[in-house]
Order: C-alpha cells, then sequence, then structure tokens
C-alpha cells in the first residue's frame, strides 16, 4: 500500500533542493558570514555539516530553519509544503499519522516563516532601492556644494 512518503522526495533529494536553494550564492558561515567554511561530515538527519574556519563555529544545512530541532522527518515538511497548499492540514495529519495539533503547530511555523522571508526580501529590495537614492542624493550634494563654492 502506498504512504505519504511515497508521494514525497527522498531525503535525500529534500536536503540538496535545501542546500541549492540556502546555499545558492556558496556556503557562508552563519554566524560571521565567512566564506571560508569547510565539511565536516552529515549529521542524523543527513545534513551537511560544516566548520567555519573565521570563527570556530559549526551549523549544518538545517540550523536556523524549519527543518531545525523538529520533530517531523525532512520529508513530511515537504509533504506538508506541498500539500498543504491545496488540502486541510486534518487529512495531511491523517496521512503522515501525526496529532492534528502537531502538524497544525507546524504549518503555522512554515507560515510564519515564509512570511519573515517574504518581509526580507522585501526589505533587501527596498533597502538597495534607497542606497541608490541616497548615494544619488549625497552626489547631487556634494555637486551643489562644489557648484556653490
Ligand atoms: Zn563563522
Amino acid at each position: 500500500m502506498l504512504s505519504a512518503k511515497d508521494f514525497a522526495p527522498p531525503d535525500e533529494k529534500c536536503i540538496s533542493i535545501i542546500q541549492k536553494l540556502r546555499w545558492k550564492d556558496g556556503v557562508r558561515c552563519i554566524y560571521c558570514d565567512s566564506g571560508v567554511v569547510v565539511k565536516k561530515g552529515k549529521d542524523k538527519r543527513g545534513f551537511q555539516r560544516y566548520l567555519c574556519r573565521g570563527c570556530g563555529r559549526s551549523f549544518n544545512d538545517g540550523t536556523n530553519t524549519i527543518f531545525d530541532k523538529s520533530k517531523l522527518e525532512i520529508w513530511e515538511w515537504f509533504y506538508l509544503i506541498k500539500e498543504s497548499r491545496s488540502r486541510s492540514l486534518y487529512s495531511i495529519a491523517l496521512d503522515l499519522g501525526r496529532k492534528y495539533e502537531h502538524v497544525w503547530r507546524n504549518a503555522k511555523k512554515m507560515k510564519e516563516y515564509l512570511l519573515a522571508k517574504k518581509i526580507a526580501s522585501k526589505l533587501r529590495g527596498d533597502v538597495e532601492v534607497d542606497e541608490t537614492y541616497v548615494t544619488a542624493g549625497e552626489k547631487g550634494k556634494r555637486q551643489g556644494r562644489l557648484g556653490g563654492g
């Protein structure tokens, strides 16, 4: 019989998707932003672990994400993310054999996380626009000052 797991990518595939999205510009330390980071084996869930040569701290693919310290398995997160777009959390909980409250709490966490991500990227965009504006404004002022003597 097919189970929910048959409709989710295998963990290795999920992890490679996470890595592509998270480290698209190369792995950088999540604490000090150093690019001098070495691979240090894998954790129990299969996430790649990294050691930062800059600050000496270590982290993995899931650190500071919804996958961090979560009781849901990685494929369950992918199942939840995919299925919650079109189906009720109640039926997803049944598929996963999880308590509804547990799935609901994680779905809430996921939505907050995605919203925070969206806000962050929106702010980044706005800050870039602001910087261009400010830089242009300062140039204008400087020229004005020079022009004015
Ligand atoms: Zn570091």
